[in-house]
């Protein structure tokens, strides 16, 4: 046993840091360029905020492969409002107002303890402290179902609701077999489905993608894997700031950096075909290394979103 136990050790290190190849994807590398974006002071006045709804600590080794189980890195649960003339958006709806129970109810007991969160205002309630009426939403967008992202969803119910169609049916349809799904946040009857085409043809290094508004401010591309129909969303600013938000694709910058998976046990808990995202990553890797200002957010990575404003309390 004593002469076992080291060589595990050994494996299961190495099993834990492996980083993806990326030269199995080669056609990660084929960019194709927006020619708005070389005058991006003609594209309209784009303004993002941050709506955080809820908080979480946890080992940074569960975040990424060959992450430090000693260090703690925080998780946030963001909605991002997107102020754009043509109508605000939001992407993701965070933690909603009846988290507690959903939570209580529909989270399998066996997962309730790599999941919790600390709450925070929902972002329908966020908007009211910042004496925004929820009505400005137009859009929603959303990378993915999942119950930290879909929670507010059914507090807009003015707002279009994009996801891709096929996804929003896998995530009806697994519902309430699949942990990461509380179905009671998305079967309103009152929700205004939209599903994106991706028909606007190649952009940077993805084959298919969606301009939100058709002005080159807003692009959305399809990001497969941690659940189907997962998509990422481009913002691009007039300042010349561009950011990629990039769903649960990875929990963390560095799983694009590296680039690697998950940690396996975060990845078993909640992607539903972790083969298929090696695609993605690899594309946010080689997107990363051509454009170094480009500022990429993971929905839950904290430090991605420190240089992002949030949105503040209207003052008294
Ligand atoms: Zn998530």
């Amino acid at each position: 046993m004593r002469l076992y136990l080291p060589s595990f050790l050994c494996f299961l290190a190495l099993a834990c840091s492996s980083r993806i190849d990326v030269k199995q994807f080669p056609a990660a590398c084929v960019f194709v360029g927006d020619p708005r974006l070389e005058n991006p002071a003609s594209l309209p006045r784009v303004e993002l905020q941050l709506i955080d709804t809820g908080w979480n600590n946890t080992p940074e080794a569960f975040l990424f492969q060959g992450g430090r189980w000693f260090t703690s890195r925080q998780l946030t649960f963001p909605a991002v409002l997107v102020r754009h003339p043509s109508g605000w958006l939001l992407i993701d709806t965070g933690l909603g107002p009846d988290i507690d129970q959903q939570f209580d109810e529909q989270m399998p007991w066996t997962l309730k303890p790599f999941m919790g969160y600390e709450k925070g205002p929902d972002v329908r309630s966020a908007l009211q402290n910042a004496g925004i009426d929820s009505s400005v939403v137009k859009h929603i967008v959303l990378t993915h179902l999942h119950w930290d992202h879909a929670g507010g969803l059914e507090s807009f119910p003015q707002a279009e609701v994009w996801f891709p169609k096929t996804g929003l049916e896998q995530a009806v349809a697994r519902a309430d077999e699949e942990a990461g799904y509380f179905g009671d946040q998305f079967d309103a009857e009152t929700i205004r489905w939209r599903s994106p085409e991706f028909s606007d043809g190649p952009y940077e290094n993805f084959s298919s993608s969606f301009d939100f508004y058709g002005d080159g401010s807003i692009v959305l591309v399809p990001m497969p894997g941690h659940t189907a129909g997962s998509l990422g969303l481009f913002v691009n600013l007039p300042s010349g700031e561009r950011y990629l938000f990039s769903g649960d694709t990875t929990w963390s910058v560095e799983g694009f950096q590296r680039p690697c998976h998950k940690f396996w046990l975060s990845s078993w808990l909640v992607d539903a075909d972790s083969d298929s995202m090696e695609y993605p990553i690899v594309q946010v890797h080689q997107l990363m290394k051509r454009y170094p200002a480009l500022h990429v957010v993971p929905t839950h990575d904290a430090v991605a979103q420190m240089r992002l404003p949030h949105l503040q309390k209207k003052a008294d």
